[in-house]
């Protein structure tokens, strides 16, 4: 076991790092979580959590408080976006409250749960105050790290460092430790524009909800929308490609008319969703990424999360990646002695999936927006949607 002594700073106090120092508190490691935002919220929206994420949630000991706080979808049907006929259903969470493998074999999706982000948030922050109240620090905003003696002393904008043993980079996609690994690995924009908002179930009529989760799929448009907080709330994601995104933040205010404008050749479904959006509730993002890489750590730094693996959210499997790196993670700090072997195994056991991940959530994309991808599975390796759920982060080989 790398030894319980040394000191880890996490940078980044998104689902990443959150649930990154969750797996090494549990085995008994000092952590700092460094975060540059003053207040820890998340944009209101919702997110999926795929069965091999709820595998690694369970083992870390707080997959009671997520199903609590989530949505258990029952089916999820493809429909037509213009039309809003129901191309096809799948069962979802049939019977059985549980992401088992060899359970069922109804869907590969068995077991997902859909929770409210900030629900999200707030639990991982509890797990991970209660083992240390002073192990997150709000207002660092972190600007780069030397090397003293063999240890890193992290720098932040505030004017003060902090001498750590070991950096995990959890900085999302615009990370500046990436960068400094890797050099200018640009961040791109990748040719989507996404639109979220929330809605209240009350304000809906109950029939128009069915079933519970549905994608509309129609040429270049893709609008998802599905139930969150024991289902009082319905979260939505419209996306749309763009050529470019003119705007020089990654994430905007929209409003309720932009959203009609954009979605206004949709079914009547999407429209009635989007007249009953909570205005203050209406936000755009220019989804962004960088190409797969090949090195994530130096001796006593890695990646981890959206920082190693930027991806398209149309497998709704970021925040998964990033939560099952911090099981892997830690299950390597368990079985290797020193940070640098800790972080080489991380590395070399992560990037084949992580890729294929990212890859197969790009072509989840052009098959969702209607464009051809006969080419892109002849030149890049992807897993199906079963593959990928199928991983157990916990009991996975090393
Ligand atoms: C529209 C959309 C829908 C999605 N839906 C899903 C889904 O359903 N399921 C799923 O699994 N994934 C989904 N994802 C992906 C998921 O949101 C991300 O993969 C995940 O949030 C990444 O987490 P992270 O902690 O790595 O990065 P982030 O969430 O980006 O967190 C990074 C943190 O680091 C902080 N930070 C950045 N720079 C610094 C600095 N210099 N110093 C200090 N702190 C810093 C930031 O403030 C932030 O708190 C979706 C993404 C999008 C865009």
């Amino acid at each position: 076991m790398v030894p319980k002594e040394i000191s880890i700073t996490i940078i980044g106090a998104g689902i990443g790092g959150l649930t990154c120092a969750i797996a090494l508190q549990k085995l008994g490691y000092r952590i700092k979580v460094f975060e540059q935002a003053d207040e820890l919220k998340e944009i209101g929206a919702g997110l999926t959590i795929p069965p091999n994420a709820r595998r690694a949630i369970k083992h870390l000991g707080f997959e009671k408080e997520v199903i609590q706080a989530s949505y258990k979808p029952h089916k999820a049907a493809i429909k037509d976006y213009f039309s809003g006929k129901t191309l096809e259903e799948i069962k979802i969470n049939p019977k059985r409250d549980s992401c088992n493998q060899n359970q069922s074999k109804d869907s590969p999706i068995f077991g997902t749960l859909q929770i409210h982000r900030a629900d999200f948030q707030s639990i991982l922050l509890n797990n991970i105050l209660k083992k240390d109240p002073n192990s997150i620090l709000l207002n660092h905003e972190f600007t780069n790290f030397t090397i003293h003696n063999g240890s890193l002393v992290c720098h932040f904008k505030n004017n003060t460092s902090f001498k750590t043993d070991a950096l995990i980079a959890c900085d999302g996609n615009k990370s500046l430790v990436r960068e400094s690994i890797n050099g200018n690995d640009k961040l791109n924009y990748l040719g989507y524009v996404a639109w979220r908002g929330l809605i209240s179930a009350s304000d809906i009529p109950s029939d128009l909800i069915q079933p519970d989760t549905a994608t509309f799929v129609g040429k270049e448009k893709i609008f998802a929308r599905y139930k969150i907080r024991s289902g009082q709330l319905i979260n939505y994601v419209g996306f749309s490609k763009k050529n470019d995104w003119k705007n020089e933040s990654w994430s905007v205010q929209s409003s309720i008319e932009e959203l009609l404008s954009e979605f206004g050749d949709s079914a009547d479904e999407i429209k009635t969703l989007i007249r009953k959006t909570q205005p203050n509730q209406c936000y755009k993002w220019a989804l962004a990424g960088r190409e797969p890489v090949k090195k994530w750590s130096t001796e006593n730094l890695t990646l981890l999360g959206d920082a190693a693996h930027p991806m398209l959210p149309f497998l709704g499997q970021g925040a998964a990646m990033a939560i099952e790196d911090a099981v892997i993670l830690a299950r390597f700090f368990l079985k290797e002695k020193n940070i640098k072997d800790a972080f080489t195994r991380y590395e070399q056991n992560r990037i084949d999936r992580t890729t294929m991940v990212m890859h197969s959530a790009e072509l989840n994309g052009l098959k969702l927006s209607g464009a051809s991808y006969t080419n892109f599975i002849k030149e890049k390796k992807v897993y199906t949607e079963e593959e990928v759920a199928e991983y157990n982060p916990v009991e996975a080989a090393l």
